[in-house]
């Protein structure tokens, strides 16, 4: 079966990439390819002094984890590194894709775009950009809890603040330490602003278009948009 379909969200920390992910993977049969936990799970499974070498260059991964914990994007060579390892992987077994969190350097991009391409072909890809503003962004995030098995996010509502467990599972529900406190958001959001928002310029020169959606209205309304958008 040949690979047909990949789809990009992006967007500023607690935009709703995550959600909106798992809505398409689920409706559109995407598998659901999450950058940041692939990069979690590198950096808190590394072993002590444990690194990578690429291109003569050292990475090593008790400094990807600072990085990591700090807000502070990892290196994109190693980050691009796993990520187009996994690409490669997934377009084997003929899989279509939604990634949320992938590319966001613009070193990343570079590498990513033209393997991507070359897989599933410029016209199968698209790009949700989803906005919010800062102040919604920290507002979120830093209300965020995700459950302790799967990773299910929980959004805020006065009714999911009641609950202690996840719906779908029954695990207990979490604050993701570190990444979510609001000093660590606000370096997050000074790193998408600053690496990753560049990467919408250097997509629109490929040629790839890139659909913008509002992110603040309520989960359901930003997915039909999305929908609406991909047609
Ligand atoms: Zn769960």
């Amino acid at each position: 079966m040949p690979n047909k379909r990949v789809v990009i969200i992006m967007g500023p920390p607690g935009s709703g990439k995550g959600t909106q992910a798992e809505l398409l993977a689920e409706k559109l049969n995407l598998f659901y390819f999450e950058t940041s936990k692939i990069i979690e799970s590198q950096v808190t499974n590394a072993r002590a002094n444990e690194s990578v070498q690429i291109s003569g260059q050292r990475y090593w991964l008790k400094d990807e984890r600072t990085k990591w914990q700090s807000g502070i994007l990892n290196s994109p060579p190693l980050v691009s590194f796993w990520v187009k390892n996994r690409i490669i992987e997934l377009a084997k077994e003929g899989r279509n894709l939604i990634l949320a969190g992938s590319p966001r350097t613009l070193i990343e991009a570079k590498e990513i775009m033209p393997l991507l391409e070359k897989l599933y072909s410029l016209n199968n890809i698209k790009i949700v950009l989803l906005g919010i503003s800062a102040k919604e962004s920290i507002w979120r995030n830093s209300h965020r809890r995700i459950c302790q098995l799967m990773r299910h996010p929980v959004l805020y509502s006065s009714q999911g603040a009641k609950l202690k467990t996840c719906l779908l599972d029954g695990s207990k529900l979490i604050r993701r330490k570190g990444l979510d406190d609001p000093k660590t958001i606000v370096v997050r959001l000074k790193e998408y602003r600053e690496r990753t928002m560049p990467i919408i310029a250097y997509l629109k020169e490929q040629g790839i278009k890139v659909k913008k959606i509002n992110g603040s209205p309520a989960p359901a309304i930003v997915f039909k948009n999305i929908l609406k958008a991909l047609k």
